[in-house]
């Protein structure tokens, strides 16, 4: 068996032609875990044959608006698509506080639609089971398949002033992948990521660009983010053989500026493969 990732978005808030928001499906066998829902994430599970019926799960790292502006739509998708395809309540793996309230509240805006199609064709409303859990400062379980082959646990990563933000690790019977969500880089991270096969990391390139971007709005939004020169030396000390770059900050407009990030990750001591994201970049993990 092999599990697979692929970025269903690996844009920002700033708008970039061809990068949706912020993504990752990850599939083994039957089942599919989204993480995050940013703009475009139903178009993208579409296009990487993943409707939203056939999620398992989707998993919030945090909110920011670029994470989980999709999130109504998938989850309003899905019941929409279960007159040909039902598939349950979708669950909403999500850390207590803020993250948990907006995945509760979310499809009440659409009261007015809901009631609409209900006295029209949908027998039932949407249902979204909201599964919340306490940030923890260690690894802790969140999510298991039924068969507990697939495990997701979350871990607290440093997004501040962000009061919750996680970074996930799923393990599936062919390996390890680890989901930073947006954090600063950070010891949770290269612990959670020691031993992993595959590392999707938020990727921005403070370093380069600090000179470019002080006493300007962007030093402080680069503050809590992932600086690539950093990142290259959490990859290298946690011994992660593979290392995805998304979130790309800013958005690359050529291949060369595709380029720079992995140069940065490189220069930050990293030997191991990277990839710079695309919109439905797919990597395999396992045999
Ligand atoms: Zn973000
Ligand atoms: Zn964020």
């Amino acid at each position: 068996m092999t599990t697979s990732v692929t970025l269903t978005g690996t844009g920002v808030p700033h708008p970039s032609p061809g990068r949706a928001g912020a993504g990752v499906l990850v599939r083994c066998g039957d089942i599919a875990l989204q993480f995050d829902a940013g703009r475009g994430t139903v178009l993208r599970l579409a296009e990487a044959g993943c409707a939203p019926h056939q999620l398992d799960a989707a998993f919030l790292t945090h909110v920011h608006s670029d994470h989980v502006a999709d999130l109504a739509d998938v989850a309003l998708t899905r019941w929409v698509q279960q007159t040909l395809h039902p598939a349950g309540p979708l669950t909403i793996v999500a850390p207590e506080g803020e993250s948990a309230t907006f995945a509760r509240r979310m499809l009440d805006p659409y009261d007015h639609d809901i009631a609409v199609r209900m006295a029209h064709v949908q027998p039932s409303p949407p249902e979204v089971d909201v599964r919340a859990f306490p940030v923890p400062v260690t690894p802790e379980a969140v999510w298991r398949s039924a068969d507990g082959a697939v495990v997701v646990e979350a871990v607290a990563v440093h997004h501040e002033p962000v009061a919750e933000a996680v970074a996930y690790r799923v393990t599936t019977p062919d390996g390890v992948v680890v989901v930073s969500g947006d954090t600063r880089v950070c010891a949770e991270v290269e612990d959670l990521a020691r031993g992993a096969d595959l590392l999707v990391h938020e990727a921005c390139r403070t370093t380069v660009m600090a000179e470019l971007i002080a006493g300007t709005p962007f030093e402080r939004i680069f503050d809590y983010h992932a600086d690539t020169v950093a990142l290259g030396g959490l990859a290298e000390r946690a011994g992660v053989p593979h290392v995805v770059l998304t979130h790309l900050i800013p958005p690359p407009a050529s291949s060369d500026d595709e380029r720079a990030f992995a140069d940065d990750v490189r220069a930050g001591g990293y030997t191991g493969a990277i990839a710079v994201g695309a919109d439905l970049d797919t990597f395999t993990v396992g045999a």
